[in-house]
């Protein structure tokens, strides 16, 4: 009883192989297993060609077969192919033999990964008939539903914990978007959440929307892969909040490889976290199955989820390719934050610094081998996340508009270069 919609075939219950119609809802009625979209990958492969992809117009849109829509986008064309920087200078830093910066901190148009799942869940929303949208969002996906949704014309709700970042606030609000702050966690604004999308007929991009919202994701590994030469890393180091991100990489390569894309080859998949709000993690370094939910306690606010969604599969994608977790406390963020700015000229926010510092860790304890290659997903920008860093980068040093202050300065500082 499958209607074909696009290359999509059903939604599918992740725990009992159950199929439902392509709307929108996310959860099994026999088990509350998650939906996923499934796939006619024999169709797909008739026309989702290496050569037919190098063809297309260098968005997430060029693996348009592999992403759950039935007909053409309609928002966020633009996202995407952001590049992959050979990153030598941090490699030598971090005692690897090669690294790779997947640089989503300039994507369009919000500068997160976000725009990615953003881009598919709106764009399915209209083929769906919404005209109003919402999230749950620990504030990159705030910021990315009301860009998009300003620019299709659709009017948005934005449900965000109310002590975020100044720049995660006002780049919601700037586009026009209902930004409701609420008093508590994420955890707590997610319930919410779940509540409203029930009673409301809106598109929650990350509750009823959620099964099309997280394929997008995949997009950021197709484009690794793409970007390698049509290879699948040795390790993926990923960033986790509700733990999507690490699955849907893991789903890209796998794609990928089912597809004849990419050569069958092993990869590691590895996850990374802040020690204020680890609970994958910790599950993972105590070799459990299940996590247990905490309260979160971190600047890396943007992964700030004490009870993550997919942290149960997150688990599972790291057994099944033999990576690891580990976490890193605030110091640690910003020292990560401060290493890629240095070595590579990129700001991240302080998600890129989580990932940075986890991978110095998997390299110096050998779960990530020296003599090999990773890729490292960076998923948001430092603009959005100043006081992280602010009053811990050093200080302007200020003279007047005179050329001999300048020269006075200088030798200032070369007296403290050589007595330091
Ligand atoms: C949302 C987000 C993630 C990861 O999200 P998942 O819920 O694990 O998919 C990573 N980095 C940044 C900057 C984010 O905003
Ligand atoms: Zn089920």
């Amino acid at each position: 009883m499958e209607k074909h919609e696009g290359f999509m075939k059903a939604l599918k219950c992740r725990e009992c192989g159950r199929e439902y119609p392509l709307g929108a809802t996310h959860v099994c009625e026999f088990d509350f297993g998650p939906l996923e979209v499934a796939y006619d990958y024999e169709r797909i492969s008739k026309t989702l060609t290496r050569t037919a992809i190098e063809a297309r117009p260098r968005t997430m849109w060029r693996y348009r077969e592999l992403l759950p829509i039935a007909g053409e986008p309609t928002v966020g064309l633009q996202v995407g192919y952001t590049p992959l920087v050979k990153a030598d200078r941090l490699a030598k830093h971090l005692g690897i033999r090669e690294l790779w910066i997947k640089n989503d901190a300039v994507n369009y148009p919000t500068l997160s990964f976000k725009d990615r799942v953003v881009s598919v869940a709106l764009s399915r929303s209209q083929e769906l008939g919404f005209k109003t949208v919402a999230c749950a969002s620990t504030g990159n996906l705030a910021n990315s539903v009301a860009a998009n949704a300003a620019s299709a014309g659709l009017k948005s709700y934005v449900f965000i914990p109310s002590d975020l970042e100044l720049g995660k606030v006002v780049n919601s609000l700037v586009y026009g978007a209902n930004v409701i702050g609420i008093k508590g966690h994420y955890d707590e604004v997610n319930r919410l959440c779940a509540e409203i999308a029930g009673k409301f007929g809106w598109a929650f991009v990350n509750v009823n929307m959620r099964p099309y919202y997280a394929e997008g994701s995949k997009s950021m590994g197709f484009e690794i892969c793409e970007q390698l030469g049509w290879r699948t890393p040795q390790h993926t180091v990923v960033p986790m909040a509700s733990g999507s991100l690490l699955t849907k990489i893991h789903k890209s390569y796998q794609e990928f490889a089912k597809l004849g894309l990419v050569k069958e080859s092993s990869w590691h998949i590895h996850g990374a976290q802040a020690t204020g709000c680890n609970p994958i993690s910790q599950a993972e370094k105590a070799g459990m199955d299940f996590f247990k939910p905490v309260k979160p306690n971190t600047i890396a606010k943007s992964l700030a989820i004490g009870t993550p969604a997919d942290g149960f599969y997150a688990l599972k994608v790291m057994k099944e390719t033999g990576g690891h977790a580990d976490d890193v406390t605030d110091d640690e963020v910003r020292e990560g934050i401060r290493m890629l700015a240095e070595c590579e000229g990129i700001f991240a926010e302080t998600a890129g610094g989580v990932t940075v510092s986890v991978a110095k860790k998997l390299i110096a304890s050998g779960k990530i081998p020296a003599s090999d290659s990773a890729v490292l997903c960076i998923t948001g920008n430092g603009l959005k996340t100043l006081e992280a860093m602010t009053g811990h980068v050093g200080q302007t040093c200020e003279i007047r508009p005179s050329l001999r202050e300048f020269e006075a300065m200088l030798k200032d500082e070369e007296k403290v270069a050589v007595t330091a």
